[in-house]
């Protein structure tokens, strides 16, 4: 369905809209870290941090991660390893590799300075039409238009859109409305004022239309329907996984992590691991298994099962098995790495590694003091 209804607005109104939510936005935004500033490379690392992840989750990685990284150039030269462990706890690490990548290809490409050109920004690693929209409106004041949930949501209910907003032709036309209705003179606020309306009073369950400064405006309120819009779309089915993971423990504390390969998805992607197989029922047999065919010769001894940890991943809701198996040595392989079992918060580890650890750790803590762990004869 074409916006009409939205598009209907006059453009003496449209005008007096952007007055009142800008207005609006002057006065009530909240004070973010990355507010308080132009520079490009900390809008876009906001920018990348927020997606998928709560405001004030995000907050104190994006000090460290700025204190750290205080320009591009700095992430160019920083080992993967170290970022990674500045990201460690926020997920979907692709976004942090990405964003990387595009700072290398930043400094090698653009003189250190993110690109002011939309088709440059869009041929950055992890960079798309919203974040690359984001960038250059806020820290360049281009005038172009952001969508995102929150504005989506916005602007379905001032226009009064029914039907699932993500559909392909469904989404274009709310782009299309979207810069429409951009504030052409200040687009970097105007962006951030429709994301901050939809984040604070218009929002998904239970809009303050009340508090809202361009509810005059607003079809779905008129109709007594903003509360249902927009109409929820099909959620993807949750796909249960189920993995055995392996804690080995050398007589030093010492356990073996390794590291995933690129292509391997976002449930581990390039962090350090325990090792773990996909399993269906017999849990310890499959990981014996899969420990021998992967560590030829290595000697374990009791399989000792841990309590059960649960995860979720997106659509992914995983189950895993840990099993702390106490060995003489561990087995060296390209790939891998010893570390003290109690000293793995210093590597990036994802939240997945750290809940196992803590179950390892909270189950040898239940052992007496010299209690001997079942090892290999
Ligand atoms: Fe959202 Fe209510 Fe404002 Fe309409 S009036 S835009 S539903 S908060």
């Amino acid at each position: 369905m074409p916006l009409v209804s939205l598009l209907a607005i006059p453009p003496a109104e449209r005008n007096k809209l952007r007055r009142d939510l800008l207005a609006w936005f002057a006065a009530r935004k909240r004070n973010l870290p990355w507010r308080r500033t132009k520079d490009p490379y900390r809008i876009w690392l906001s920018e990348i941090m927020l997606q998928q992840t709560r405001v004030a989750a995000a907050i104190p990685y994006y000090m460290r991660f700025t204190a750290k990284f205080p320009a591009v150039k700095a992430l160019a030269r920083a080992r993967t390893q170290t970022v990674l462990g500045l990201w460690a706890g926020l997920g979907y690490y692709s976004r942090a590799k990405n964003l990387q990548r595009a700072a290398r290809e930043i400094v090698a490409l653009h003189g250190g300075e993110f690109p002011r050109e939309y088709e440059q920004a869009l041929a950055l690693p992890g960079v798309g039409r919203y974040t690359a929209a984001a960038v250059l409106s806020i820290a360049y004041e281009q005038p172009l238009a952001v969508l995102d949930g929150n504005v989506a949501r916005v602007l379905a209910r001032l226009g009064a859109v029914r039907g699932d907003l993500r559909a392909p032709v469904r989404w274009r036309s709310m782009e299309a409305a979207a810069q429409d209705l951009l504030a052409r003179q200040a687009p970097g606020d105007w962006n951030q004022a429709m994301m901050e309306l939809g984040a604070t009073v218009c929002t998904p369950k239970s809009p303050s239309c009340q508090e809202c400064p361009i509810s005059r405006w607003c079809q779905a309120r008129k109709l007594g329907i903003a509360a249902a819009l927009p109409e929820t779309r099909k959620k993807r089915e949750t796909v249960k996984v189920t993995l055995a993971a392996a804690v080995l423990l050398d007589p030093r504390g010492q356990t073996l992590l390794l590291r995933q390969a690129d292509g391997d998805g976002d449930l581990f992607s390039h962090m350090w691991q325990f090792p773990a197989v996909e399993t269906s029922e017999a849990a310890a047999s499959e990981l014996s298994r899969h420990l021998h065919s992967k560590f030829a010769g290595m000697a374990g001894g009791v399989l000792q099962p841990l309590k059960t940890v649960r995860h979720a991943v997106t659509f992914r809701n995983i189950h895993i098995q840990p099993f702390l198996i106490a060995v003489e040595k561990l087995p060296r392989l390209t790939g891998t790495r010893a570390v003290l079992l109690r000293g793995l918060g210093k590597l990036p580890i994802s939240n997945l590694t750290r809940k196992i650890a803590v179950t390892a750790l909270a189950h040898l803590s239940t052992l007496p003091e010299n209690a001997a762990l079942d090892r290999p004869v």
